[in-house]
């Protein structure tokens, strides 16, 4: 296929010059089909897998319509979790950054109200948020979406998966009739074609299918007697495969917890990822996984879907899903970037509908591997190559990941190559130290000083 340039659509001479810099040379195939679309003002409804650069083709298209000197919310951006609306404004900021003074809002639940409604009261441009905060704003008046010409919809299927379908009705209900509605989706159930025709005008249908044969992921399927075995199972892969990072999917959160907690209790780096977890425990586990200092993540589809975690070596299903879709969806985070990862699927013959299903779909027979001897179940579970260290102190405080490294690099410190990753937060930064390090680590920043004074520090 040829390389479809950006340069090719009808965007700002600012937008373009900005695209160039950030090494966007050219669009994704998802970017190539919907753009063209998007910018000639259609309702689109695009479909493709997590990866393939659908934020920034509604990104560019919402940035382009827009009109800095209005001083009123002129987008909306819906997305299921906190995690992936932070992750959308990242890039949105990213995209928006060659235009004078545009203000990107995120408004989403388990963060205070009041200032929220101050920064709304200051004014927004762009405002990407979770729903349930969305309807509450808009409930008390403190957004105004009169003026509205691009309303997103980011992970459809997902807002549905968790019952925003009324929450969806009632924020479309507050929103100008003139806009544009942009719909981008994973999967594309019948749920999500019944509110396409409630809320879309004559919309367009963009897809691009990465499934069938693109299969330098190597799938590996394992029956099992009963759900009994579950647990031993991943258990022998885990220890047979050492996957520095796996992400471990469950049907619920009730399961997921129990799978990581089961985990932890035999041993393991594994943390769960769900939707009954408080915020801070939810940053806490995604910082730690994507730093390499817990290699197992259980997650639910909810969960894990649309974070941009990359270098996934292993995707191990601890039930199929329900949707087949879904576990393609699921198989294809493996192995990204060019790495090579493996998904295994455990499954027992209450599932053997959905295993015809998936082998229709996929138009492939499904062959059942034998699962590592169980003898390996006495060997110790291995430990993540880092660990994390938390510092009371971020953004707010100005600090930045150079203070950090060199604190802990300076006289009588460790070797730079012992850092991995370094994240600032507003009011708090981590660093991933090789696990050996951690302790020299934790003392070096304990009783030295950052940007002057002391902060104080632990391991997470
Ligand atoms: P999706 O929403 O489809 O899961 P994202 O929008 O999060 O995918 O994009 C995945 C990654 O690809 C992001 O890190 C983004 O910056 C990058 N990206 C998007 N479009 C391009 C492009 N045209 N060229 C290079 N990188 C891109
Ligand atoms: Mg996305």
């Amino acid at each position: 296929m040829s390389q479809a340039c950006f340069s090719s659509l009808k965007l700002r001479a600012e937008l373009l010059e900005n695209l160039a810099s950030l090494n966007y040379s050219a669009m994704t195939p998802i970017q190539a089909k919907s753009l063209p679309h998007i910018l000639a003002g259609k309702d689109v409804i695009a479909q493709g897998k997590t990866g393939s650069g659908k934020t920034a083709a509604f990104g560019l298209g919402l940035l382009e319509r827009l009109n800095a000197k209005h001083f009123y919310v002129q987008s909306l951006v819906l997305c299921p979790t906190r995690e992936l609306a932070d992750q959308v404004a990242k890039e949105l900021r990213k995209l928006a950054r060659a235009i004078h003074n545009i203000k990107i809002l995120t408004l989403c639940g388990g963060t205070p109200f009041g200032p929220q409604t101050n920064s709304l009261e200051h004014g927004a441009h762009i405002v990407v948020g979770t729903p349930g905060r969305i309807e509450e704003h808009l409930r008390k008046g403190a957004l105004d979406l009169q003026h509205l010409t691009t309303f997103v919809l980011d992970e459809a299927d997902r807002m549905l998966d968790m019952g925003f379908q009324v929450t969806l009705d009632t924020i479309v209900g507050h929103i100008s009739r003139e806009h544009q509605t942009l719909l981008f989706s994973a999967t594309y159930p019948e749920q999500i074609q019944a509110v396409a025709k409630r809320i879309m005008v004559d919309p367009v249908m963009v897809k691009v299918v990465s499934t069938h044969n693109e299969t330098s992921i190597e799938q590996r399927f394992y029956k099992l007697n009963n759900d009994g075995q579950r647990m031993d199972a991943l258990r022998l892969l885990l220890l047979e495969n050492h996957p520095e990072s796996a992400l471990v999917f469950c049907n619920t959160r009730r399961e997921t917890q129990e799978v990581a907690d089961e985990l932890v209790r035999q041993g393991f780096s594994a943390l769960a990822l769900h939707g009954d977890l408080d915020q801070k425990t939810r940053d806490h586990t995604l910082i730690r996984f994507s730093n390499k200092s817990a290699s197992i993540l259980v997650a639910t589809d909810v969960a894990a879907r649309g974070l941009d975690i990359d270098a996934l070596d292993a995707v191990i299903n601890y039930h199929l899903s329900r949707d087949t879709e879904v576990h393609v969806h699921r198989i294809g985070r493996t192995g990204r970037a060019g790495s090579k990862g493996i998904a295994c699927t455990l499954y027992t013959g209450n599932e053997s509908d959905k295993i015809a299903r998936l082998e229709d779909y996929l138009k492939q027979t499904i062959k059942n591997e034998t699962l590592p001897p169980v003898s390996l179940l006495h060997n110790a579970p291995y430990q993540p190559a880092m660990a994390t260290l938390q510092i009371n102190g971020g953004k707010k405080q100005k600090l930045r990941p150079g203070d950090i490294l060199g604190a802990l690099t300076g006289k009588d410190g460790i070797a730079g190559t012992r850092v991995g990753k370094i994240i600032i937060a507003d009011n708090w930064a981590y660093v991933a130290i090789d696990r050996g390090a951690a302790r020299s680590a934790l003392k070096k920043l304990e009783n030295g000083k950052l940007k002057g004074r002391s902060f104080q520090v632990r391991k997470i």
